[in-house]
């Protein structure tokens, strides 16, 4: 940025590095105190990266060894999704797990996990193949039996990212995208310098939630105090498919196989907004920026999904995406304070969604000594409720569009998503920029048509909103505008 660097001499309690859903959660839960908080995002908008490309499964916690980290991280978590989503207003529904033995040998298995449930403290009932089928009769015939865990869910991942950082702000976060750290290093006259490609802050603490890239600024931060570091990310790359939404009763619950080595395995799972997914593999790949799908990858996943659901309808697949998993050597989430006012919150892998809540209490805790933690009597841990037009019925819609008739103007056909919802999740605090940013809170352009449709009349909505040119709005990151240049028309729309 060379000349463009500005110095700010803006001092915080604590920064907060990385807008993915660790740090938007670690930001919200200390906007409980009296603290003067900053939380920076390199990308253009929040929870770009792992946070968008996961199962988005709220899990139980009956998989993670007992007594580890993940394990009490996931529990507590998964305890705390109930409320904070409905405080967030953020869509959550308990659907319930079914954990898929198909043949002899995985019984035992099925077994071992109903005993590491208890010993975590997960409630779960091994239910027979004829119990199993009955529940869900689109399961194959060979299933043996299942482990039935009642109190895994799924949630709207993007929105809870994006309704954590909203809420952050509504009190008090500052957030800054679009710039990047480059550097945490001891302040000479206490607490830490926080570089970015835009300038420096000075805080007393710092919260490293950087995702794949925490361990690289964990290492540098610690050999800048001189203490030896030796963490390490390795990515673990998921892919998935998207199935459109064609029968909701296809699948109640999420269908896992059995849990492997390399993680929880296949899933095939209603979403929140109900269509399905189809995923993850698992394998490691050596960037932190390699998200292709393969087509041999994506062959293993839908042959090892068929085998828990045969009938697939592989006609109604419209999208493929694949997710990396911050996988740290040690194989556990690192929640530590290696020096103080210094908190990493890396190698936050599965079940990191579920544990967003207990590991921003985590974090709040391990910063005790470091912050004074006096609470905030104005902090509102609500959202303002967001307008699901879908999801009203018939008279209670008509009645809404009546009074407020830009609800009634329907953008997004395969999703059902009016102007009113996509300008509100514009206006909202930390609201969209980019036609994605809209895409992942609102929904145009996850149907079947992938944006065809409704993409223009989107890009013309951010345009209006952000007092901008049509042609300066981006898909998603800058440098991905959809319109070059105005070549005639009327009104430039
Ligand atoms: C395939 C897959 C499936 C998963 N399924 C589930 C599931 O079903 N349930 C579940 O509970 N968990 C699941 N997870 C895990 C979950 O998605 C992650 O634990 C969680 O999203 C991690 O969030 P994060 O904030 O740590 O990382 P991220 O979302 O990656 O956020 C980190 C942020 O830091 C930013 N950043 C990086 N470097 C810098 C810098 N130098 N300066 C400023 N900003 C920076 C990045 O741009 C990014 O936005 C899954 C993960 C994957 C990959």
């Amino acid at each position: 940025m060379g000349s463009e660097k500005q110095k700010y001499s803006d001092v915080y309690d604590c920064v907060i590095i990385g807008a993915g859903v660790i740090g938007a959660a670690a930001a919200r839960t200390l906007s409980r105190y009296r603290l003067r908080l900053l939380l920076l995002e390199r990308e253009n908008d929040v929870g770009l990266i792992t946070s968008a490309a996961n199962s988005a499964i709220v899990h139980s916690g009956y998989d993670p060894t007992p007594g580890s980290l993940k394990a009490k991280m996931n529990v507590a978590g998964n305890r705390l999704f109930p409320e904070f989503c409905r405080q967030l207003d953020v869509d959550l529904k308990m659907i319930g797990s079914l954990t898929l033995a198909t043949d002899d040998d995985q019984i035992p298995v099925i077994e071992e996990l109903a005993v590491r449930a208890a010993q975590n403290g997960v409630p779960v009932e091994i239910l027979s193949r004829d119990a199993v089928l009955r529940r869900e009769p689109n399961l194959t015939p060979e299933v043996r039996c299942a482990l039935f865990a009642p109190t895994a869910g799924i949630v709207n991942p993007f929105e809870l990212t994006a309704a954590l950082a909203e809420n952050a702000v509504q009190n008090g976060v500052a957030l800054r995208l679009n710039e990047e750290v480059t550097r945490i290093a001891p302040h000479p006259d206490g607490g830490y310098a926080v570089t970015t490609d835009r300038g420096v802050y000075r805080t007393l603490a710092v919260i490293n939630a950087a995702g794949l890239h925490a361990d690289t600024l964990a290492n540098n931060a610690l050999a800048e105090l001189g203490k030896p570091a030796d963490y390490e990310i390795r990515p673990r790359k998921g892919e998935y498919f998207v199935l459109d939404h064609f029968d909701p009763e296809f699948l109640h619950h999420t269908i896992f196989t059995v849990p492997t080595e390399k993680g929880k395995g296949i899933l095939v799972s209603p979403t929140t907004h109900g269509n399905y997914l189809v995923g993850p593999s698992a394998e490691f790949t050596d960037r932190k920026d390699d998200f292709a799908t393969t087509d041999e990858t994506l062959a293993q996943v839908l042959a090892s999904a068929q085998k828990l659901v045969p009938s697939i309808p592989t006609r109604q697949i419209i999208r493929q995406f694949a997710g990396l998993r911050a996988v740290e050597k040690r194989g556990e989430f690192v929640i530590d304070r290696p020096a103080p006012g210094l908190v990493n919150l890396l190698g936050i892998q599965s079940p990191g969604l579920t544990a967003c809540f207990a590991i921003a209490e985590k974090a709040a805790a391990l910063l005790r000594e470091d912050l004074p933690l006096e609470e905030n009597p104005d902090f509102n841990p609500v959202c303002p409720p967001r307008v699901r037009l879908h999801r009203m019925a018939p008279d209670e819609r008509a009645k809404f569009v009546a009074e407020h008739p830009s609800y009634g103007r329907i953008v997004c056909r395969c999703e059902d998503v009016s102007e009113g919802e996509i300008v509100d999740a514009i206006r909202r605090p930390s609201g969209a920029t980019t036609v994605d940013g809209v895409k992942k809170r609102t929904r145009p352009g996850f149907g079947k048509c992938q944006g065809g449709f409704c993409q223009p009349q989107v890009v013309k909505i951010l345009a209006r909103e952000l007092g901008r040119k049509p042609e300066e709005i981006p898909l998603k990151s800058p440098g991905t505008e959809i319109l070059l240049e105005k070549i005639g028309g009327a009104d430039g729309g």
